[in-house]
């Protein structure tokens, strides 16, 4: 006997509900899919009518859901919001130049204008040229330090109001536990925040803060959307890869441990007399850092230096470094266009996630 869609709809279901465990037919999936982030939308007033909007597009399944969610709930419930996709080009052949070619297709297949901005235009460097250079142990600490800056260029670039980023639940709740775990009390206050913006930096949110990887990977699955399911053949970040499978075996005993960890970041409060970084601007480039010279600086010096080491880990000695041999704000040889940035919160040095095989 097949079981019956829990809604009462009469259809048969074909899924079990990670989030919930109710057994749904694909329609009411959707339309609970939809809902659920539209309420996010909604409650935490992300938008307003008019807004331009850039989606963070980098042709993986949360990037590609969000895209098709963004431009279905904005026709759906006359948002009146005006969407761009805005990729990166972070230069890592047999990767990006593939998953991009799944961007331009979604431009075509959504309607919505692309955008791409490259490390090359940005910054003289490449991921390739990088990893060349350093090696494979620190390269998503360049490439996340640099792509948070470039998709803040590149909304500066377009002009657009605000920017919406594929995060999902799954990745907030590693985002908690690895602040915990490394006791980064500054970035675990940020880090379950709907939307970050600082003064003069383009906001920017996440309205699949609550909804769980395996969903968005079940809605591309279903709903047949054009997405890049290919690994960064760069991506070694242990750290993170340990949290992950950490909270993939939480899952497992109990689903709502994403959320519950979720939750518990949201909670916490640093106590009274506990320094916090201040958000401050770049004297280098002009972007929002929280110490005189960003993060994207000192990498970049460091590797225009032929120093690439330098910028890792405990940079103050790199910044005592370039303090002594450049020329203040704009000097030392850096082609950085002072428009916004930041390299405040979440999720750099992040590698993207791999699509999860799915049984249903
Ligand atoms: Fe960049 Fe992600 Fe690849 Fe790391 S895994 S090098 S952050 S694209
Ligand atoms: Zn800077």
């Amino acid at each position: 006997m097949p079981i019956k869609c829990n809604t009462g709809c009469q259809r048969n279901a074909v899924l079990k509900r990670p989030k919930t465990g109710d057994a749904l037919c694909k329609e009411c999936f959707f339309w609970a899919f939809e809902e659920e982030v539209h309420h996010t939308i909604t409650t935490a007033k992300l938008f307003t009518p008019g807004n331009y909007v850039a989606i963070a597009a980098s042709g993986g399944k949360d990037s590609t859901v969000l895209a098709h969610i963004m431009k279905l709930l904005n026709d759906r419930y006359n948002y009146g919001l005006k969407l761009v996709l805005l990729s990166v080009d972070e230069g890592i052949t047999g990767y990006r130049d593939d998953s991009l070619e799944t961007v331009k297709r979604n431009e075509q297949q959504y309607g919505i204008p692309l955008k791409i901005v490259s490390y090359e235009e940005l910054y003289g460097w490449t991921m390739d040229r990088i990893v060349q250079e350093t090696g494979r142990k620190s390269n998503c600490t360049f490439c996340g330090v640099f792509r948070r800056q470039a998709l803040d260029r590149g909304a500066t670039i377009l002009k657009v109001d605000k920017i919406v980023t594929g995060h999902n639940a799954d990745d907030i709740a590693e985002t908690v536990l690895m602040n915990i775990l490394r006791g980064d009390i500054a970035r675990l206050q940020r880090c379950t925040a709907i939307v970050t913006s600082s003064e003069g930096s383009i906001p920017r949110s996440k309205p699949f803060k609550y909804t769980y990887e395996k969903e968005i990977v079940m809605y591309a699955y279903f709903k047949k959307l054009d997405y890049f399911s290919t690994e960064c053949i760069y991506s070694p970040n242990a750290y993170r890869g340990h949290a992950r499978a950490f909270l993939k075996d939480l899952e497992k005993i109990r689903a709502t441990s994403i959320i519950d960890i979720i939750h518990s970041g949201e909670c916490f409060s640093v106590r009274e007399g506990v320094k916090l970084p201040t958000q401050a601007t770049c004297s280098r480039c002009g972007h929002i850092s929280s110490q005189s010279v960003c993060k994207a600086c000192v990498l970049l010096e460091g590797l225009n230096k032929g120093k690439p080491r330098l910028g890792i880990g405990k940079s103050s000695k790199f910044r005592e470094h370039i303090g002594e041999d450049t020329d203040g704000p704009h000097g030392g040889g850096l082609a950085l266009n002072p428009q916004t940035s930041s390299n405040a919160p979440d999720r750099t040095a992040v590698p993207h996630t791999n699509i999860e095989k799915l049984t249903f």
